[in-house]
C-alpha cells in the first residue's frame, strides 16, 4: 500500500505552519510594506513596449549581466564586490541557508526579526537559535556575542533596519558582531530606501559580511528581485545554489528600465518618509496608542487589545499585520505600512474607532 504524506514528507515540514498570506481583495493594504505609489503612466508606457518586445520564448540571460551593471551603477555597488541576484531576497536568504546547511550547522537570528530567518533555516533542516533584542529592541552586543560563542553560527542574519521593530542598530554593536562572527554576518538592507544607512562600503574591509538588498520596498514588490553584494569568496559557492534562470526575461528588462528612473524611486521614498513622520505623529497623539520610531516604510505600534483593534480595522477595510501572539516583545502590538497621505488617514480613521 502506498505511504501517507506523512511518512514521506520531512518532519521538519510537516512541522511547519507556513507562511500565510491573507487575502487583501477589495482593503486599503497596509500589510506588506509595499511602496503605494505606481510609476507615471509615460514610464509605464514605456515598460509595456519593452515588454512587447521581450523575447519570452527564450530563456532569460542566466547571468543577468545588463541588470547587474545597471544596479552596480545605481546602487553605488563598490568596485571588486560581487553580486547575486534572486526572485526577491526571500530566495536570496533561501540559497544562502541551502549552501551552509551542513548537518548540526546553526543560523544565528535577533528576535523579534523577519520570520523568513527562521522559517526557511527550520525547512532546510538548519538550526535556528535566536537571541533576544534588549527591551528597547536595541541590539544586544554582549548576549549576541556570548551565543555566537556558545553555538558558533555559520550564519548570522542581521535585518537593518529591522522588521518588524522598524529600528536601526548601533554601529558599535554591529561591530562587534561583525568581528566576533565565526562565520558569515548577513546585513539585509531591505529598507535601505527610507534609513539612507548601509553597510555596503564596508564589505572591503569585511571578509565575512555580505549585504542584501531588494527592490521590493521600493516599488516593485510585483517583480521579485533582490540581491546580495560580497566577496566573491563566499559568493561563488552560494551561486552553485541559484537555479539557473531564476530572474525572469520580464524582470531583468522591467528592472533594467525602472533603475534608469531612480530619481522616480527616490522621490517617492521621500514621499514615504514624509508620511511616515505624520502617520507617527499621528499615532503618538492618538489616546491608547503607542508608535515606535522607525527608520523604514513601516510603524510598529501598540495598543491595549492588538486582537479587537486589528479585526475593527479589518471590518473598516483596512489590513495590516498583527503580530501579537508572534513573539513575547510583540504582545498587542500591530504594524503598520506607510501608504498614501489618503490610505493613511483611512487608517487612522478606521483606527480610531476600531480602539
Ligand atoms: N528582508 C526583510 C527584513 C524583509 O522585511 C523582507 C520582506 N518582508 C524581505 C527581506 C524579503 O523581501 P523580498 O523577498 O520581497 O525581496
Amino acid at each position: 500500500m502506498a505511504k501517507a504524506p506523512e511518512d514521506i514528507i520531512r518532519e521538519e515540514v510537516l512541522a511547519l505552519a507556513g507562511y500565510h498570506v491573507p487575502d487583501p481583495a477589495g482593503m486599503v493594504k497596509l500589510d506588506a510594506m509595499e511602496n503605494p505609489y505606481r510609476l507615471p503612466e509615460d514610464v509605464r508606457g514605456h515598460i509595456a513596449r519593452i515588454v512587447a518586445q521581450a523575447e519570452i520564448n527564450r530563456y532569460p540571460d542566466a547571468s543577468a549581466s545588463r541588470l547587474k551593471e545597471r544596479l552596480r551603477a545605481t546602487l553605488h555597488i563598490p568596485e571588486g564586490v560581487e553580486l547575486i541576484l534572486g526572485n526577491g531576497s526571500d530566495e536570496i536568504i533561501q540559497m544562502l541557508i541551502l549552501a551552509m546547511a551542513r548537518p548540526g550547522a546553526t543560523i544565528l537570528g535577533l528576535e523579534p526579526s523577519f520570520v523568513m530567518f527562521r522559517l526557511v533555516a527550520s525547512f532546510c533542516g538548519m538550526r535556528y537559535v535566536g537571541v533576544p533584542l534588549a527591551a528597547d529592541f536595541t541590539l544586544d552586543a554582549e548576549r549576541t556575542v556570548e551565543t555566537m560563542q556558545e553555538h558558533e553560527p555559520a550564519l548570522v542574519f542581521i535585518a537593518y533596519p529591522n522588521n518588524p521593530t522598524g529600528n536601526l542598530f548601533e554601529d558599535a554593536a554591529i561591530e562587534r558582531v561583525i568581528a566576533a562572527a565565526p562565520g558569515v554576518v548577513v546585513i539585509d538592507e531591505a529598507y535601505f530606501a527610507f534609513a539612507g544607512r548601509s553597510y555596503m562600503d564596508r564589505l572591503a574591509g569585511c571578509p565575512n559580511l555580505l549585504v542584501m538588498r531588494t527592490l521590493s520596498k521600493s516599488g516593485l514588490a510585483g517583480l521579485r528581485l533582490g540581491l546580495l553584494a560580497g566577496s566573491g569568496e563566499w559568493l561563488r559557492h552560494v551561486d552553485k545554489i541559484r537555479l539557473p534562470y531564476n530572474v525572469s526575461v520580464l524582470t531583468q528588462l522591467v528592472a533594467e528600465e525602472v533603475l534608469q528612473h531612480d530619481a522616480l524611486l527616490q522621490e517617492q521614498a521621500a514621499a514615504i518618509k514624509a508620511e511616515r513622520a505624520r502617520l507617527y505623529r499621528a499615532l503618538k497623539e492618538t489616546p491608547g496608542t503607542t508608535p515606535f520610531p522607525s527608520d523604514a516604510n513601516f510603524i510598529l505600534f501598540k495598543t491595549d487589545a492588538a486582537e479587537r483593534t486589528f479585526n475593527g480595522l479589518k471590518q473598516r477595510g483596512v489590513l495590516i499585520k498583527n503580530l501579537h501572539g508572534s513573539h513575547a516583545a510583540l504582545e498587542n502590538c500591530m504594524r503598520v505600512t506607510v501608504g498614501t497621505g489618503a490610505e493613511n488617514d483611512c487608517f487612522l480613521a478606521a483606527l480610531r474607532q476600531s480602539l
